[in-house]
C-alpha cells in the first residue's frame, strides 16, 4: 500500500512511492496538489529550493490533519546554495519556507564540481544537528561518490536520479546498492513522454492497468523509490493504483528491454 516503506541505511523508514512537485506553482496549485495527495493517502512528499513552493507544501501538510512525523519530506539545496556555509543557511531558509523543524530527507541536487564535499560536510552537521532525519545526493555517478568518500563520514543514504524505462542506471544502481544508498527514480513516468512504447502497450493491455501504472509498478518491484508528478487528483489516484497486480518474470524481462539509457534532463557531468 502507500504505507509500504524501505529502509535506509540509518533504520529511517521511507514511503517506497511519494508525490514529486517540481514545476508546480507556488501557492494554490501546489497547496491543492499536496492536499488532494495527502487524502487519497500519499505519505511522502518530494520538493525542492529550486521549485519555489516549498511553502505551500508545508501549509498543506499542516493543513491535512495528518501528524507531521506520518509525513516524509525531502527537499534539496540548489547549485547556488552549495558550500559548507552557504549550506548551512540554506537548510535554515528551508525549513522556515516549509514552516518545520525538521525535514525527512536532505538532498544535494547537483553534483556542484569544487563544492559538493563541503556542502556534503554542512549536510553530516545538519544531521546531527537533527534538522534531517537523513541526508543524501541526488544526480550523483559513481565517480562523484567516490569523491565523496574519500572525505565523508557518513554515506549518502539516498541517491535521486533519473530513472524510467528507457533508462534504467544499471552501472549507477549497481554501485549503489553496494554501498547501501537507496536509489530513487525521478522522472519516473518518463515525463509521460512514451507512454505508446509497445511494450508499455502490451503490459498494459494484459493487466488492464494503465502504461503509468505499469512503470510504477516495475519501479516498486525493483525496490526503487519512485515520486511521480501530477496535480490532478485522478492522476494521483491512478499512479499508486499498483498494489492490486504483479508483474511477472517475464513482464519484468521485457521492461528491461526497454533500456536504451536514454536521458531526458541533463547529465550529471554537464548540468550548468
Ligand atoms: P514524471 O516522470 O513524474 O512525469 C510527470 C508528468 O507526467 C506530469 O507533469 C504529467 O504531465 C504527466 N503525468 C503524470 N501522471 C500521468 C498519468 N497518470 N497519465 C498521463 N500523464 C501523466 O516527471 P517529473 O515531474 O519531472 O519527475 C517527478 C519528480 O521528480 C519531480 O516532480 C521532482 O519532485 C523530482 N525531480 C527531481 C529532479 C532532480 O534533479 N533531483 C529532476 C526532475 C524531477
Amino acid at each position: 500500500s502507500l504505507t509500504t516503506t524501505l529502509t535506509l541505511s540509518n533504520e529511517t523508514e521511507i514511503p517506497a512511492i511519494g508525490l514529486g512537485v517540481y514545476k508546480v506553482e507556488a501557492g494554490d496549485e501546489v497547496y491543492q496538489a499536496v492536499r488532494s495527495a495527502i487524502e487519497i493517502g500519499y505519505r511522502h512528499i518530494d520538493t525542492a529550493s529550486l521549485y519555489g513552493n516549498e511553502e505551500g507544501v508545508g501549509k498543506a501538510i499542516k493543513d491535512s490533519g495528518i501528524p507531521r512525523e506520518k509525513i516524509f519530506v525531502t527537499t534539496k539545496v540548489w547549485n547556488d546554495e552549495q558550500g559548507f556555509e552557504e549550506t548551512k543557511t540554506a537548510i535554515n531558509r528551508s525549513l522556515d519556507r516549509l514552516g518545520m523543524d525538521y525535514v525527512d530527507l536532505y538532498l544535494i541536487h547537483w553534483p556542484v564540481p569544487g563544492k559538493f564535499t563541503d556542502t556534503w560536510k554542512a549536510l553530516e552537521a545538519i544531521y546531527q544537528e537533527g534538522k534531517a532525519k537523513a541526508i543524501g545526493v541526488s544526480n550523483f555517478l559513481p565517480h562523484h561518490l567516490k569523491e565523496l568518500f574519500k572525505e565523508a563520514k557518513t554515506k549518502p543514504m539516498v541517491n535521486q536520479i533519473e530513472l524510467h524505462p528507457q533508462l534504467q542506471q544499471e552501472e549507477t544502481r549497481t554501485f549503489c546498492q553496494e554501498h547501501g544508498i537507496l536509489v530513487e527514480a525521478w522522472a519516473p513516468l518518463g515525463k509521460a513522454s512514451y507512454f505508446d512504447h509497445p511494450v508499455l502497450q502490451e503490459l498494459a493491455k494484459k493487466h488492464e492497468k494503465t502504461p503509468a501504472q505499469i512503470i510504477v509498478r516495475w519501479q516498486y518491484q525493483s525496490g526503487i523509490i519512485t515520486i511521480p508528478k501530477s496535480i490532478h487528483k485522478h492522476r494521483q489516484e491512478e499512479n499508486v493504483n499498483i498494489f492490486d497486480f504483479e508483474l511477472s518474470d517475464e513482464d519484468m524481462a521485457k521492461m528491461a528491454g526497454m533500456n536504451e539509457e536514454k536521458r531526458i534532463g541533463k547529465h550529471p557531468d554537464e548540468f550548468d
